[in-house]
């Protein structure tokens, strides 16, 4: 869609004329209003290598890790030497900084080739995230410089099996001792839990069950080496069945306090800071899944026939043929919206980032 050619109303193009002169050096009014969709060069390339990578390297592999649940670690080499993960990553410590919007472009090619894979290889991004925004620059350069360098992973431990959507009843309590913080409590549903090198943990460092989460929470990096941090068993989950999905213990686990990020009772806000992106990376997938799903039925629904005719030919298939793709096209419209204004850190990030999740799932 081009909305290069919609015409200014007469008023404005007069207030353009007389208060902004220098606005002249931008060229004709028909080409400074409205908005493409029309993507990059850049933008074309990185999509183009991750529908190749998905159509040579997941799609033939994917019924394999489904049926078998096996991780999918040769795929994830060959993503992390191609650069189609980490992709976040600033290039201060070596990493590619592609932007919110061009990550999820990535994330929709490789979510149509296969869900559980895309989210293994994705997934690794969601626990950089708080490090990326907060992390400061030694705790960049320790944690983000080696994801970069071998692919190894990083996961994300907020949900506990008390607390998921409601952030403000986790239990986990990490408490300051000397230098450092002992960490006890339990965490679930982590994806690559099993196998991150290091952890985003939060937890709840004023004991105060009423004191305002904005200041009762603390985030940290977790070595997957600490003592006291075990991974429970891979969960068997109904979809994404290769993805690592596990519970954490974590029994007196001491974290330097160097490991804070920003700082103590600041976990409120490095939270909602990193789930808004998340949400623009769970809507593009979602619309990859669902992009598939709707060329997978075209294709069954144009070989199958009933009645002398191919399916596709009965209404009542073409109907839901029609509902699929007027859904995936809007589905993709919002997460692009929504990936936009992250990129343009706009007050309205967060709406239209809601917005996209909760269509696009
Ligand atoms: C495959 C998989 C991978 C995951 N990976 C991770 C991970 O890497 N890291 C991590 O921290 N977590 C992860 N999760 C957990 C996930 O983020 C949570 O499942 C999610 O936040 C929902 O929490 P919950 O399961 O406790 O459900 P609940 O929060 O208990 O919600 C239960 C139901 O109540 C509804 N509900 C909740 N609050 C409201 C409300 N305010 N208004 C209306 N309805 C509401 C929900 O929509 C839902 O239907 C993963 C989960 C899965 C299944």
């Amino acid at each position: 869609m081009d909305m290069a050619f919609v015409q200014l109303p007469r008023q404005l193009k007069t207030l353009r004329r007389r208060f902004l002169p220098s606005m002249a050096s931008l060229g004709p009014l028909r080409h400074s209003s409205g908005f493409t969709m029309e993507l990059g060069t850049e933008q074309k390339e990185i999509q183009e290598l991750a529908r190749k990578f998905t159509r040579e390297e997941i799609i033939p592999k994917a019924p394999h890790h489904d049926r078998t649940g096996e991780y999918p670690w040769d795929i994830i080499k060959k993503a992390h030497s191609l650069g189609l993960m980490n992709s976040l990553i600033p290039q201060e410590v070596g990493g590619l900084q592609l932007s919110i919007f061009d990550s999820c472009l990535i994330t929709e090619e490789l979510t149509y080739g296969c869900a559980g894979i895309g989210l293994a290889i994705k997934g690794t991004e969601l626990g950089q995230m708080p490090v990326i925004a907060y992390g400061n620059k030694e705790q960049k350069k320790k944690y983000l410089s080696r994801l970069v360098e071998e692919p190894i992973l990083a996961a994300y431990c907020l949900t506990e099996p008390s607390a998921g959507s409601d952030v403000s009843g986790i239990k986990t309590r990490a408490e300051k001792k000397g230098d450092e913080y002992v960490i006890n409590g339990q965490k679930m549903w982590i994806t690559n839990g099993g196998l991150a090198n290091w952890y985003y943990v939060l937890a709840r460092t004023d004991p105060d069950p009423k004191a305002p989460s904005g200041g009762a929470f603390t985030a940290f990096i977790v070595d997957r080496d600490t003592p006291g941090l075990t991974p429970g068993r891979k969960e068997i989950n109904m979809g994404q069945r290769c993805s690592d999905t596990r519970g954490i213990t974590f029994e007196d686990v001491r974290v330097p306090k160097e490991n804070v990020l920003i700082g103590e009772g600041e976990g409120f806000r490095v939270v909602m800071g990193s789930l808004n992106p998340t949400r623009c990376f769970v809507a593009a997938g979602s619309t990859g899944i669902a992009q598939r799903a709707l060329d997978e039925a075209t294709k069954y629904s144009l070989e199958r026939e009933a009645f002398g005719v191919p399916i596709a030919a009965h209404q009542a298939i073409a109907f839901m043929l029609a509902d699929m793709a007027i859904n995936v096209e809007t589905g993709r419209l919002a997460w692009m919206r929504a990936a936009h204004e992250m990129n343009m850190k706009s007050p309205k990030k967060a709406y239209y980032a809601s917005i996209a999740k909760m269509l696009c799932c």
